[in-house]
């Protein structure tokens, strides 16, 4: 449910759409979301990558707009063959209104479901670069006031968006420095209260791949986490988060032994009839 950026219209991915979906659909998928990164708002929140292409936030506008057209189209061509779900991953940035800017974007392009993300804190981009972690984590006043900011946006974010889906939960244990403590008492505490929201508005957590992709020894979230959501009822759906075909599907297998072995037994997908978004819960077979 959460995957299928593309070249076309994200600088940091490569490939086309239709490149995504067809390796989607040879790897046997049934059903694919695709939940390209909605534009970030204001220049100073793009990107360095960006910057260095001479991007503007006119394009990165521009760019979404043509992917909510090519997904419409090609959630149509690809009919029988695969089902797609149109998406978008939302921002928490700027902090001030990126709510009504983030459900007015859902509305407007009549997106199937919204994969709330935190990839900001104290507006500083945290998995970027290293140096742009460092100044978030500083700038929080040390790594567990950041850590619990971090959580505590993730519940703002759910109260506000309401997202059907809630992107890679611990996603700051990416650039976290080797052997930093990421669940003390007051973490835990935050990550709970996320966990919390994210049950009384019905989300479901993405178990997401891309964290091993990226040399970390586990997926997002952490062991503990996917317990804590288990044992509250809050369910889970895959993630590839594929920025390109060759990721699609990457680790699913892998995840849904790691998902059985810490006591989560189904996955939620959601699924379209006629224009009304369903949810169905398939088993993880042993
Ligand atoms: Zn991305
Ligand atoms: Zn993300």
């Amino acid at each position: 449910m959460h995957g299928g950026h593309s070249g076309e219209f994200c600088e940091h991915a490569t490939g086309t759409l239709r490149e995504i979906l067809d390796a989607a659909a040879e790897a046997g998928f049934h059903a694919f979301g695709v939940s390209e990164h909605a534009p970030r708002p204001e220049p100073r929140f793009l990107y360095e990558s960006e910057r260095a292409k001479g991007y503007s936030v006119e394009r990165l506008e521009r760019e979404f707009e043509a992917y909510a057209e090519a997904s419409e189209k090609l959630q149509e061509e690809f009919r029988g063959r695969l089902t797609i779900l149109r998406g978008f991953e939302a921002e928490v940035v700027p902090s001030s209104n990126y709510s009504r800017t983030m459900r007015t974007i859902r509305r407007r392009h009549r997106f199937d479901y919204t994969v709330g993300s935190v990839h900001h804190v104290a507006e500083i981009s945290i998995d970027e670069s290293p140096e742009l972690y460092r100044r978030a984590v500083d700038t929080c006043g040390g790594l567990q006031p950041f850590m619990e900011r971090y959580y505590r946006l993730v519940s703002d974010m759910i109260e506000a968006l309401c997202p059907e889906i809630v992107g890679h939960l611990d996603l700051p244990k990416l650039h976290a420095p080797a052997g930093a403590e990421l669940a003390t008492p007051r973490i835990r505490r935050a990550a709970e209260e996320a966990v919390e929201a994210a049950r009384n508005r019905n989300c479901i957590l993405d178990l997401n791949t891309a964290a091993w992709r990226k040399g970390l020894p586990e997926p997002y979230p952490a062991p503990w986490l996917v317990r804590l959501a288990s044992e509250a009822g809050v369910p889970f759906c895959f993630g590839d988060d594929s920025h390109c075909a060759e990721q699609v599907g990457f680790g699913i297998e892998r995840a849904r032994r790691y998902l059985l072995a810490n006591g989560v037994k189904s996955v939620t997908c959601l699924e379209k009839h006629g224009r009304a978004l369903a949810r169905r819960e398939i088993p993880l077979a042993p």
